[in-house]
């Protein structure tokens, strides 16, 4: 049975039964330290129907002479129908537009459509779901070692960052699973979810820049931004997936989605996600920097996964996760800049 202490303004969770089964669920949520949910999109599949049954109406249930009446028409109100369309693709242009903020982290200018309560509310459900299934069995106690030293790391990256907004306003939440696999995650309303296997292997200032990396996910709003992109992407599915249907057999018209959507899913979903570890990276590094940690330690982290795990066989641009070696490499480079903050910081 789980129950809630709070302690340093951190809240704590805690089991008593040491049994160790991880429901796939829970593991598929993250992906070598964290990563976004996902959720199969099955959007367009009513527009693809709808598409086909205009299609079929077109070609089967109305006369020669009707069908050639309506393209007059059209010809006719070519104008009006072209610049109908333009004013939609204005008014989303302009939608898009006032939903794009300039992050102020990495100066990039980023999509955020949906509220951050929205996502934060999302997070909630799934972190319920999260603690109800592995309550019984995974989550060490409070009382445990290693769960406060993954708290005391925890609180001590926060009070050196106490500084920033999107820290300090923040309630976050230490969880330590009970499992031997070399991972960490976050969500978007603040549960920091730590794998005891991780705690194992790294030492403490390797474990303070994993947490500054999963503290840097909710403060770049990595969530929103990703939802929003996917949103977008979805939207534009629907409309494409309608006009293809029109357009194709059914079957062809399937076939083409499908291709669309892996080519969305290549080139802009996951070179999003890659882009969301690298910078959480680079901002976790300098959390980690303020609470004057050993910023070597961050690369050393990630070159002794990748010798003892070996060259990774995956092709990279189909991995959610730059590879160890990549990361590894980017920690490196980032180490002047981040010993210069430690002065200015006073460390
Ligand atoms: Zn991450």
């Amino acid at each position: 049975m789980s129950h809630i202490n709070r302690m340093s303004g951190l809240t704590h969770y805690k089991t008593l039964n040491p049994a160790l089964k991880i429901p796939k669920q829970v593991l598929h949520m993250q992906n070598r330290v964290c990563s976004h949910t996902g959720r199969r999109d099955f959007t367009s599949i009513p527009a693809l129907i709808c598409g086909s049954a205009v299609r079929r109406w077109w070609s089967k249930s109305i006369l020669p002479e009707t069908r050639q009446r309506l393209k007059d028409i059209a010809w006719t109100y070519r104008l009006a129908i072209t610049a109908t369309i333009t004013a939609g693709l204005c008014l989303i242009g302009t939608f898009l537009s006032f939903h794009t903020e300039l992050d102020p982290w990495t100066n990039l200018w980023r999509l955020f459509i949906l509220s951050d309560r929205t996502i934060e509310v999302n997070a909630d459900e799934q972190v319920a779901y999260i603690l109800g299934v592995m309550g019984k069995c995974c989550l060490l106690e409070t009382e445990h070692p290693t769960y406060k030293r993954v708290a005391g790391v925890t609180s001590r990256l926060l009070n050196a960052n106490a500084k920033v907004d999107e820290i300090r306003k923040r309630h976050w939440s230490v969880v330590v699973l009970k499992h031997p696999a070399i991972n960490a995650f976050v969500m978007a309303n603040g549960f920091i979810f730590v794998f005891s296997g991780l705690a194992a292997v790294a030492n403490d200032d390797q474990l303070s820049i994993i947490v500054g990396h999963e503290l840097a996910h909710c403060v770049l709003r990595h969530w929103n931004h990703y939802t929003s992109v996917k949103l977008v992407i979805n939207v534009w599915m629907v409309l494409v997936s309608a006009v293809l249907s029109i357009a194709l057999p059914f079957r062809q018209a399937l076939a083409a989605v499908a291709m669309c959507k892996i080519v969305f899913h290549l080139c802009v979903g996951l070179p999003t996600q890659r882009s969301h570890e690298t910078e959480a990276d680079r901002v976790g590094l300098e959390l980690a920097a303020n609470a004057c940690i050993d910023v070597t330690q961050g690369y050393k982290f990630w070159e002794t996964l990748y010798k003892a795990n070996g060259p990774s066989t995956r092709i990279w641009w189909l991995e959610t996760h730059p590879t160890d070696k990549t990361r590894a490499q980017h920690l490196y480079s980032l180490i002047p800049a981040t010993v210069e903050l430690q002065k200015q910081a006073g460390c």
